[in-house]
């Protein structure tokens, strides 16, 4: 039944490793918390069980562009899907929820903030809810590295839908995430399983080197095959691409600094393999499906071994050998530890972001509750002449305290206004037939129309006049430009700040301190073990991550660079006798040509084995077997 159930909607003829195992939890109502590592298939974990069962499953999911690209991948595969998020107006979310108690909707994707909202609490309540699923469920942890507050409110949500089977999903818990993501959620006779953290075809390769641009270089000749870049900065993102082309690697860059639009075609041309190397900070790898990736190269140290494993993780996928790189020197833990300070404002910094917000908005005490602005912050920060990264970081901790959100880039709905008073409208609708049917069914769709700028949606007035969204639109631009009857100002993309409360006078103002200090010192400390795992060359590398996720690792992987290395260095004798084979048929070479043989020349003879060659020469000499006159070399026979 389940395997029908996979075969006919997603065309896939079996399970992957581990993905039964968590289904059969699931289906025997047991609440289940799955690791998988990214791309090892836990979607549908939740979602073959859901398609099973009668009723709407219920996600939530953390990021916008996760949970579109999710419903869009549902809808192609010809079931019902939408998503509920903040940004979308009321009419468009009431419009969703409707289409999910009244149609045949199997998922309904939810971000956090959105499930308290009264107009979804009374809606989810008349929705039949199979399954309760949390994806990326270690943002409710605390002492996850990527902690979002609003995932706390998760389980108030059960009080409404019922005491539903709950299930958890994560790429990356260490013990004490997983046991704190079974707590919050009060799981009910729990399971946790795991598929483990070993990625048999994967070799990790920590490389200490000054020479970042020739190591980079060497790693996109020698391998081929697609590959991902990540960086820490824009700019330099797209300066490495730059290189990358220049020295004939079809390369481009990837960052949120771009519209939607570049970035979805740049993904696509990667995934086409008509880019064969992406430049990207880590805004790119989400929802990204290729299974074909030969290698994911750390240009900067990421922040927490969390992030890194997601990162190169994407390697790979198909199982065959693929190669996750980290480059790093002293310079860079310098920096990653500067990072903490600008991550973590001073809380005094922060108050005072609060209130300079405002000010940018022009908004007075005690006003400006529930209010939705376009909002840039660079602009915000070079107004106000502050580093945008600090800035944008206060901004997020204040998000979690609940006073704002601060969304990703978002459609801003239209908006219309009428600016002329009745009668003069009207005239107008005398003379114009067309456009009078036309007004009379917009003011039947929207109050207020007259008093304020109204956030419409073209398409839902198309769907109701029996019109198309084009025909829409070129009417309200007639009625404005033409007619000058109406203010309207159509869709925009950005990034938005929604304001849940009126601007506070500073004494009010809370943060929760104790808390805020409390994830400033776990932050430090990920960083710490990111620095003691590129510094550690003595143990296996992937144990070393298996262990940091709490778990036992069976053997060394043998493809690592500490195991490479040491698998070298046990065959040194043998490699130490080859080696002083070859210098003594140099040198009888060279002799039987009439040159002498300088130790210059057997360094450059050992090319990249220099220090083994060095060893052999060493040994040869120790033992009388090489004599050295007058800076040549003599072979004693
Ligand atoms: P995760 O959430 O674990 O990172 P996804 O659920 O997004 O991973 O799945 C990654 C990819 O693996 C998707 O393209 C998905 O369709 C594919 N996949 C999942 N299960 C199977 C399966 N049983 N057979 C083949 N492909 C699968
Ligand atoms: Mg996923």
């Amino acid at each position: 039944m389940l395997n029908e159930i996979l075969e006919r909607y997603w065309g896939y003829k079996s399970f992957r490793e581990g993905q039964e195992e968590i289904i059969s939890s699931i289906t025997a109502g047991c609440d289940t918390l799955a690791l998988m590592p990214t791309g090892g298939g836990k979607s549908i974990c939740f979602q073959v069980p859901a398609m099973a069962r009668e009723g709407t499953c219920l996600v939530v999911s953390p990021l916008i562009a996760l949970m579109k690209d999710q419903v869009q991948r549902l809808n192609s595969l010809g079931i019902g899907a939408v998503a509920v998020y903040s940004g979308m107006s009321y009419r468009q979310i009431d419009a969703a929820l409707d289409n999910v108690i009244y149609g045949d909707y199997k998922f309904l994707y939810v971000s956090p903030e959105r499930l308290r909202s009264q107009l979804f609490m009374a809606r989810v309540a008349k929705m039949n809810i199979n399954y309760l699923v949390v994806d990326e469920a270690h943002c409710i942890s605390q002492w996850g590295y990527d902690f979002r507050p609003s995932y706390l409110q998760i389980c108030e949500i059960k009080k409404i839908i019922g005491d539903v089977t709950t299930v958890a999903l994560t790429a990356t818990a260490t013990k004490e995430v997983a046991e704190d993501i079974v707590h919050k959620l009060a799981f009910k006779n729990p399971k946790i399983i795991s598929t483990g953290f070993e990625r048999k075809n994967l070799s990790y390769v920590v490389r200490k080197t000054e020479n970042k641009f020739g190591n980079l270089l060497r790693i996109c000749n020698n391998i081929n095959g697609s590959g991902i870049v990540y960086m820490r900065e824009r700019k330099k993102c797209e300066e490495i691409a730059k290189f990358l082309n220049a020295n004939g690697i079809r390369a481009d860059f990837y960052h949120a600094g771009l519209s939607g639009r570049e970035r979805s075609e740049k993904q696509n041309l990667w995934q086409k393999n008509d880019i064969r190397v992406i430049v990207a900070t880590n805004a790119f790898g989400m929802g990204i499906d290729k299974a074909d990736v030969r290698f994911v190269l750390h240009f900067d140290l990421p922040e927490s071994l969390e992030a890194y494993f997601q990162e190169a993780g994407r390697a790979g996928r198909d199982g065959k050998r693929a190669y996750a790189t980290l480059l790093w020197n002293e310079n860079d833990i310098r920096r990653l530890r500067l990072i903490h300070s600008v991550n973590f404002p001073e809380t005094d910094f922060i108050r005072d972001i609060y209130q300079k917000v405002f000010l940018y908005l022009k908004i007075p005490y005690e006003e400006g509750g529930n209010s939705i602005h376009l909002f840039d912050v660079y602009n915000f920060a070079r107004s106000f002449s502050l580093n945008v990264a600090k800035t944008y970081y206060a901004i997020k901790h204040i998000e979690e305290q609940g006073y704002w959100e601060f969304t990703d880039e978002l459609d801003n709905p239209s908006r219309l206004l009428f600016t002329v008073n009745r009668d003069e409208l009207y005239d107008l609708q005398l003379k114009n037939v067309t456009l009078d049917t036309f007004i009379k069914a917009v003011m039947r769709i929207y109050t207020g129309l007259f008093s304020k700028l109204t956030p419409i949606d073209e398409e839902y007035i198309a769907k109701l006049t029996l019109d198309s969204a084009d025909g829409v639109k070129s009417k309200l631009k007639e009625l404005a430009d033409v007619y000058h009857v109406v203010k309207y100002i159509p869709q925009k993309r950005g990034t938005f700040i929604i304001l849940k409360n009126e601007r506070l006078v500073e004494p009010n103002l809370r943060i929760d301190e104790e808390g805020y200090l409390f994830r400033k010192k776990l932050f430090a400390e990920r960083i710490e073990s990111i620095i003691s795992y590129v510094k550690n060359s003595s143990e296996c590398r992937s144990r070393q991550l298996i262990h940091y996720f709490s778990q036992q690792a069976e053997h060394d992987c043998g493809i690592c660079d500490v195991c490479i290395d040491k698998r070298n260095r046990d065959n040194y004798p043998a490699e130490l006798e080859r080696a002083a084979g070859n210098i003594a048929a140099f040198i009888t070479e060279r002799q039987g040509r009439g040159e002498t043989t300088t130790l210059e020349d057997v360094a450059t003879f050992a090319a990249d084995n220099r220090k083994l060659y060095i060893d052999a020469l060493r040994a040869l000499i120790d033992t009388g077997k090489i004599l050295i006159c007058n800076e040549s070399l003599k072979l004693r026979v």
